[in-house]
């Protein structure tokens, strides 16, 4: 199999264009309207941001995270991964390019699972980046383990009927529709007794209890996580989002390949990180020099840069996997691993930009505060940093077995019994050789 570093020209083209398009044009919408990023923009906003999305589109490079088969460009995880990685330095640039979660999600679940009047109703507007939607699973009991979901759906006759309460919404106060995950039959086991449900904004029943908003952030202002109530929500029994039963896998489905797409996100909030602490670490004096020239900061900057290259290669080679094994099952270690280690990237990486700022680095004049809280939220959202831990450790054991005795099979004491049987000959004619008795 081929292995290739190399972008193609006229994609390579295409990103240069991404890259000055997102500092130039994108950059000042998220320091002038930044809870706007992911909500219904005012017509006063729409007359900026709508002429922006054009630009992308007659580039062909909106909403490409669909597959071809579901009517998205096909570009291949390799070249998404490379459009991630700029579109991860900007918290407008996904909305700008139609992929921003858990929109983008929501679309491949409905495109994968729903019905044709589904993906009319939903998916289209969704594709046009003309509507919201919210991905209610997280409950608040439970999160990372969703065997521990109560929220339930009973059906009553062409209905069913949602009764719960969920945590963690996120968009829940902007979205048109909500994809529910709601116990359908309590008496099998979880992997198959819980589904997923389309249900319209306006449904009676639903009810916001508390618009949690994320560190810092102002609750009448942007995204909210709200805590929901849904109370004898009735949907239509066609609400059901693929079949009874689905839930899990659905969700899976969900966060194979957008996983791919955070990790890369991960290396460009990482990347401006670190452009920033090299630019400072050159500009700023102490101690009779420049702190560029101080070893300790330099080593911040070595491993900074090592380890963003390490994680971009594993993260691209993961892509790469995908494309080239059709897609993302034989990659379970591979995406739970850079799930993983994109947190710690994130974290340490800004961590020593921040340092590098000194008070600066923690004021509100820097925007390392808002890369600081991705570093946590990365460890936490689509399952937190212990769970993939595990599935990665349980994917590599597969591959091995126990030893067959008492002793490991590196053990030396038997593996050199074997080498000097194989070379027993050998061993005899050095013996003889030397003048001394073959050791056994
Ligand atoms: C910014 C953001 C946006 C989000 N948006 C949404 C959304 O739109 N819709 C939605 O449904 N959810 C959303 N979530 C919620 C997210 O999916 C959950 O936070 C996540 O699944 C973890 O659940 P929890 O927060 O309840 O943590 P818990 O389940 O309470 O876990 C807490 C901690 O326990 C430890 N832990 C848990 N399991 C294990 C284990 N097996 N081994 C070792 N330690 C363990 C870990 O330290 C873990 O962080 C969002 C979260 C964030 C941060």
């Amino acid at each position: 199999m081929a292995w290739d570093f190399s972008t193609e020209p006229e994609f390579q083209a295409q990103l240069d264009w991404m890259h000055q398009f997102v500092a130039d044009e994108i950059e000042p919408l998220s320091l002038l309207w930044p809870e706007y990023h992911h909500a219904p923009a005012p017509p006063w906003l729409r007359d900026v941001i709508d002429p922006l999305k054009e630009q992308v589109k007659a580039r062909d490079l909106w909403a490409c995270h669909l597959g071809p088969d579901l009517g998205g460009s096909g570009f291949g995880q390799v070249k998404l991964a490379l459009m991630n990685e700029i579109l991860g330095r900007d918290i407008w640039a996904p909305t700008i390019f139609g992929t921003q979660a858990p929109d983008t999600g929501n679309a491949e679940i409905i495109a994968h699972y729903g019905t044709e009047e589904q993906k009319e109703r939903y998916l289209q507007p969704l594709l046009e980046g003309e509507v919201f939607s919210c991905f209610s699973m997280t409950e608040p009991q439970a999160g990372a383990d969703p065997k521990l979901f109560r929220t339930r759906a009973t059906r009553d006759g062409d209905e069913w009927i949602i009764d719960g309460e969920k945590f963690f919404s996120s968009n829940a106060n902007d979205a048109e529709f909500f994809i529910v995950m709601a116990v359908t039959n309590p008496d099998v086991s979880p992997y198959e007794g819980m589904s997923m449900f389309l249900v319209p904004a306006e449904t009676p029943g639903i009810e916001i209890l508390r618009p949690t908003t994320l560190w810092g952030e102002d609750p009448d202002h942007g995204v909210i996580h709200p805590h929901l109530r849904y109370e004898d929500v009735r949907v239509p029994a066609d609400s059901l989002l693929g079949d009874e039963g689905q839930a899990f896998v659905i969700a899976q489905t969900r966060l194979g390949g957008g996983r791919v797409h955070h990790s890369m996100r991960a290396v460009g909030v990482a990347t401006r990180a670190f452009e920033m602490m090299c630019e400072r670490a050159l500009s700023r004096h102490a101690h009779g020099s420049v702190i560029a020239d101080k070893q300790l900061v330099q080593q911040m900057i070595a491993d900074s840069w090592s380890q963003i290259q390490q994680y971009r290669l594993f993260v691209l080679h993961t892509a790469w996997t995908i494309d080239h094994s059709g897609g993302t099952a034989r990659v379970r270690r591979e995406v739970a691993a850079i799930k993983n280690a994109g947190a710690r990237l994130v974290h340490d990486v800004v961590q020593r930009a921040i340092q590098i700022h000194g008070a600066l680095g923690v004021s509100n004049e820097m925007p390392l505060g808002g890369m600081w809280l991705q570093a946590a939220m990365y460890g936490i959202f689509d399952g937190p940093t212990e769970v993939h831990t595990v599935t990665v450790a349980r994917e590599i054991l597969k591959g091995f077995r126990p030893a067959d005795g008492l002793w490991p099979s590196e053990w030396l004491p038997e593996k050199l019994a074997a080498a000097r049987a194989k070379h027993a000959d050998t061993l005899d004619a050095q013996a003889r050789a030397e003048g001394s008795s073959p050791e056994r």
